[in-house]
């Protein structure tokens, strides 16, 4: 044995990293050992954080002894995490060596949801699975098979699998979540999310929530720090006073729903002093369109434009905003200045947030994005570009043509412009007889749990004529995957192959995820022909199980299905997940073949190493990118709009007489003024405007107990329902107490620790309350990470997170949970399951909500208008009622606010918005 000889880090070198070159061969003290020394021997393979969609870069540390994970560092080659994590990526280690995984594949033996479960085998399970698939495909019912989707975690692989399959299934988790802030920047920039240049801004304002505790969370929190450290100020606007408001120059604790009047006041402030980008505005913004057809009397130049839009915000006065937002109107000027001053280095960004609590939710990002317009803060340094520019999803070998099918389970002609599918709706579309499901994935998704009306999801999924077979590919227990027929257990963050970019940084760049075991045993000369054969117990990886699924589908190739799970490099045999990526590192990544090559390493070995790959340092400006004498041959300028066209496709716009890319909306322009809105029955909604919410205040009685209930927000410890598997993690944080303003704690007479009931629409919950200043009064909080819940004393869900609960069907759509048991220690393999000291699991509330889809964006609003009250004497702590009949009802009355299509030309919706998986524009049309 060689003599254990200590990193030694030259004067200057960072110490805090293991050096590359010695990834293979790593050697620290074990500190669980101390205080003697003992030298552990490690290999470091990196891979991705699979606890949010950051997805920012760990090292696993593999044992040499023991050839076992003994714990996750960051991995400080990854161009966007550079090595930092927050505490849910080295917790990972807690989910690999859960003594409560799941490790083989569950088969129901009872009806569904009776609990009662047995082994079954994985052949058994993809004979099944792809029968009925088959069975499906053959007899045209491509609209019957369905994949919910709740954590991505990669990046196109499955949109590959499901139109290779021809099928219109994909589903997704988005309308609970952001697509409300999507539509309102899809309107002006094509691209559906922002990407801030936090680090190299000068005025930094976020509508906070989610943002810096959740999606984007690492990554853009140290930017942030960066910035603030170099000078930028930070606004932040949130009824609560959330971590980020804490660390901020200013908090402007709004009344829910009033954030879009606050900007655009802001808006005006800027427009009014004249302190706009003028010759920014002039080249970018579709002003003429909104000249010509909301003001046809004036001649079209800018001046006249700038003239109509100060008449038209002139109304949004800082002393209007403050009436609505109760935020003081100096405050809103001040920041206004702020603003103004960062000149082109203003970053913004909503994440969730009002944008997904509101019903109009979506004008919020909209009016937050004019900001950043007016300022000419887009795509410049310091400023925000769209997304698409940061985020790199790499184009994999024969991509199959698009489904010709349309599923109205999934994209109701009610919702012609809600940006992603109407997922929470499914339940009552089911009821309504509007279709069934054949075959049912859900994936790493928890809709029982997680969405509105959980309840109701449980009915349908309990009915086996409107959802025909239920198989949850989860890495855990949940409470959705207790009404499955199959329970199937896959990889985490360590166990399987996903390529990830995210749009953390004014750069973009590509991680690769990998099992990690696996890559271990192969450095160590010993194959792996399946990840499972590395993994713990049976777990699979995805991605072999939809290659595996797609051969048995198809298993002759007739159906076409085969040809795209068959290897680009050994023809007619089957596809090898090294195969897939190797072929798109080889071909789709720029700069990687080349990268590797100076390092003696094809691309694929070179991502196995580094686990990462920066594609782009820079991302400034791309909407000034001039086509290129290739792009312009036969293209063709169109006098009156100045788009470039060819082959029937707008390829760019001619500006100052210089073809370039431009933006991917409609104009190539940034659209203060959107033609899709006014044509798709909503004009009154074509410029960036303010619409109450739901939860108005003119909608709220304080003396009936009424007050405004913020469910939306995270703790940043956790992850939806992803953490139940992480002792650390509920160690850190296992209480939601309902956040009350002390002058409301002293009118309801509650004090902190009081039990009091949360009365909904459909249903109550009962929870301990917080009384604190860190909220608005008048509004109440809650976070909607805890409260999990298993129906068995064993089994169902991780006893370090899950209360032991009853659930009882007390009348005709009536369902009563209630606790029995909290958390408690118990007899495991991990002998900290015998330590756990915290009782609480916390209170569930989205049962007790009903659907509210804003009738545009589609998005769930969060916001509830309550009662609150002290506990009756006959509750208890954790208790929930609710009624699905009213939740139906409130469903139908919120379905009665859309106007549906067809939109121009009998479509179902505009062919220029995103839509995950796009069909064949043939499918787009009504018939
Ligand atoms: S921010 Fe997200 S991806 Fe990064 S370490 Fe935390 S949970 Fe993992």
């Amino acid at each position: 044995m060689t003599a254990f000889v200590p990193f030694t880090p030259a004067a200057g070198q960072l110490t805090n990293f293991p050096p590359v070159e010695r990834w293979d061969d790593w050697s620290e003290y074990d500190p669980a050992a101390w205080p003697k020394k003992v030298a552990r021997k490690y290999m470091l393979i990196p891979t991705i954080c699979f606890n949010c969609e950051a997805a920012c870069g760990l090292l696993a540390y593999v044992d040499k002894d023991t050839q076992q994970i003994r714990k996750f560092e960051g991995n400080p080659a990854h161009p966007g995490s550079r090595g930092r994590n927050c505490a849910k990526g080295p917790a990972t280690i807690n989910q690999v060596h859960d003594p409560e995984r799941l490790l083989y594949p569950l088969k129901r033996s009872g009806p569904r949801g009776s609990g009662k479960w047995e082994r079954t085998t994985w052949d058994e399970v993809l004979d099944t699975l792809a029968g009925r698939i088959r069975r499906a495909l053959l007899e045209d019912r491509r609209t019957e098979i369905m994949y919910h989707v709740g954590r991505p975690g990669q990046d196109g692989y499955m949109d590959r699998v499901l139109q290779a399959w021809g099928v219109d299934g994909h589903n997704s988790h988005t309308n609970v979540c952001s697509s409300g802030a999507r539509l309102g920047y899809t309107l002006w920039q094509g691209a559906d999310r922002p990407s801030p240049d936090h680090a190299n801004a000068r005025f930094i304002l976020m509508l906070s929530a989610h943002l810096e505790t959740g999606h984007y969370f690492n990554p853009h929190a140290q930017r942030i720090i960066e910035g603030k450290m170099a000078g930028a100020k930070i606004a932040v606007i949130d009824t609560r006073l959330s971590n980020t408001a804490a660390r901020a120059d200013y908090w402007l604790s709004a009344w829910p729903g009033s954030e879009a009047a606050i900007l655009l006041a802001m808006a005006n402030v800027i427009l009014q002093e004249e302190r706009y980008n003028r010759a920014f505005m002039e080249r970018w913004v579709n002003w003429e369109t909104y000249l010509r057809c909301q003001h046809p009397e004036v001649e079209v130049t800018f001046d006249n434009f700038l003239q109509a839009i100060k008449v038209h915000y002139a109304t949004y006065t800082p002393a209007f905003a403050e009436r609505e937002s109760g935020v003081n109107a100096s405050l809103i000027v001040e920041v206004a200045h702020g603003i103004a001053n960062a000149g082109s280095a203003f970053a913004s960004h909503v994440w969730r947030n009002a944008a997904s609590g509101n019903e109009g939710g979506w004008q919020v990002a909209r009016c937050l994005e004019f900001l950043s317009v007016l300022t000419g803060s887009i795509g410049t340094r310091g400023g925000t570009s769209p997304n698409s520019w940061d985020k790199f999803a790499p184009a994999p070998f024969i991509k199959p043509a698009p489904q010709k099918v349309w599923s109205e389970l999934l994209w109701p002609r009610e919702y012609p412009l809600c940006h992603h599918e109407m997922s929470f709706l499914l339940p009552h579309f089911l009821k309504a007889g509007r279709g069934r499901v054949d075959t049912y994935f859900t994936r790493v998704y928890n809709p029982v749990w997680t969405n509105p009306d959980g309840a109701s999801w449980l009915e349908v999924l309990q009915d086996e004529e409107k959802i025909g077979l239920h198989a949850a590919l989860t890495p855990i227990w949940s409470e959705t995957a207790w009404f499955a027929d199959y329970v199937l257990p896959m990889g985490n963050a360590a166990e399987r192959h996903d390529l990830m970019s995210q749009e953390t940084q004014a750069g973009s760049w590509i991680g690769f995820r990998q099992p990690v075991l696996r890559v271990a045993r192969e450095k160590i000369g010993q194959p792996v022909r399946w990840t499972y054969e590395a993994n713990p117990g049976e777990v699979w990886e995805e991605d072999e199980f939809w290659i595996e699924l797609s051969w048995r589908i198809d298993p002759d190739g007739n159906l076409g299905v085969r040809q795209y799970f068959e290897s680009p490099y050994r023809p007619g045999a089957k596809l090898s997940v090294d195969e897939y990526y190797q072929w798109i590192f080889e071909h789709s990544v720029p700069g990687l073949p080349e990268a590797a090559a100076t390092e003696g390493l094809t691309p694929l070995a070179y991502m196995r190493k580094y686990g990462a790959f920066e594609v782009t340092r820079e991302t400034y400006n791309l909407h000034e990118k001039p086509l290129h004498a290739a792009q312009l041959e036969g293209a063709s300028i169109d006098p009156l709009t100045h788009l470039v066209g060819k082959d029937g496709q707008v390829i760019g716009v001619e500006i100052d007489g210089k073809a370039v890319t431009g933006f991917t909306t409609p104009s190539r322009k940034l659209e203060f003024f959107s033609q899709t809105m006014q044509d798709w029955h909503w004009p009154e909604y074509a410029i960036p405007t303010y619409i109450k919410s739901h939860v108005h205040r003119e909608q709220i009685d304080h003396s009936k107990g009424e007050y405004v209930l913020l469910p939306t927000f995270r703790l940043p410890t956790l992850i939806h329902t992803r953490a139940g598997n992480a002792k650390w993690l509920y160690e850190i944080s296992h209480t939601n107490p309902l956040w009350v303003h002390p002058r409301d704690a002293e009118r309801l007479g509650l004090r902190t620790g009081s039990l009091a009931k949360v009365q909904t629409e459909i249903g109550y919950f009962v929870i301990r309350i917080w009384v604190t200043e860190a909220i608005r009064p008048g509004i109440v909080a809650c976070s909607h990470h805890l409260g999990r819940w298993r129906l068995a004393k064993d089994s169902g869900g991780d006893r370090w997170s899950t209360a032991l609960a009853d659930l009882q069907q007390v009348g005709q759509g009536q369902w009563r949970l209630r606790q029995l048991q909290g958390i408690a220690p118990f007899a495991s393999a991990d002998p900290d399951s015998d330590r756990v000291w915290w009782k609480d699991a916390g209170v569930h509330q989205n049962l007790t909500f009903p659907v509210h889809p804003d009738p545009i964006s589609g998005m769930h609003c969060w916001h509830q208008k309550v009662r609150v009250a002290l506990a009756d004497a006959d509750d208890r702590y954790g208790d929930v009622f609710v009624d699905t009949n009213k939740a139906f009802q409130v469903y139908q009355e919120w379905l009665q606010k859309t106007r549906p299509a067809p939109g121009p030309d009998g479509l179902r919706r505009p062919l220029w918005m995103l839509r995950p998986l796009k069909p064949d524009a043939a499918a787009y049309r009504l018939a």
